[in-house]
């Protein structure tokens, strides 16, 4: 059979990519739109051993983990090497990014342009719900590094781990 009825047996699959260091409110927007859009949705952590975040791959995929619950059809897991490789293994035709400003789209561009040449995976941006336009974990960690209130910017499980991880330190 062809056309639309055979092309929905099959199951569509997104992935959400990034370093997460740690989730916040625009991610989280970008996850929850693509779990609506697709069946299953993996949010994959990249894991770059020349850069020490201030979480590790674990406890970042354990704060996504709870940040996610919700929604059912989505999955976390870490990922090195070439997303198109990852998206390769797991029958996935799309990545789903978020772009916040015309300064992400540069960047956005080329690696779009790359990835789709290397496997003919697609992206899809989405636009960031200007909330969260001027967002990034960058900029909530310096906040938080100095006190300032992020409570509207991330999960409250994230919260929970940037106060007791600052402090410690
Ligand atoms: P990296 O900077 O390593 O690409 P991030 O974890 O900061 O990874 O972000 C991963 C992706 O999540 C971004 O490429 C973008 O698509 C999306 N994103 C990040 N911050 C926001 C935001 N505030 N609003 C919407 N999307 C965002």
């Amino acid at each position: 059979m062809t056309g639309p009825e055979s092309e929905g047996s099959q199951v569509r699959r997104a992935v959400c990519p990034g370093s997460f260091d740690p989730i916040t409110n625009g991610h989280l927007d970008i996850i929850s739109r693509a779990s609506r859009l697709y069946d299953e949705v993996y949010v994959a952590v990249m894991i770059n051993k020349a850069k020490k975040g201030l979480f590790e791959i674990e406890e970042r995929i354990d704060l996504i983990r709870q940040a996610t619950a919700e929604f059912e059809n989505v999955r976390v897991e870490a990922f090195h090497g070439l997303l198109v490789d990852f998206c390769k293994q797991r029958d996935i035709p799309a990545i789903v990014k978020g772009l916040r400003a015309v300064s992400d789209f540069d960047y956005e561009l080329q690696m779009a342009q790359m990835n789709n040449g290397l496997t003919g995976v697609e992206t899809l941006f989405v636009p960031t719900n200007p909330t969260y336009s001027f967002l990034s974990s960058s900029l909530v960690k310096e906040v938080a590094t100095w006190g300032g209130d992020v409570a509207h910017l991330v999960p409250p499980v994230v919260l929970e781990a940037l106060n007791k991880r600052l402090r410690k330190d």
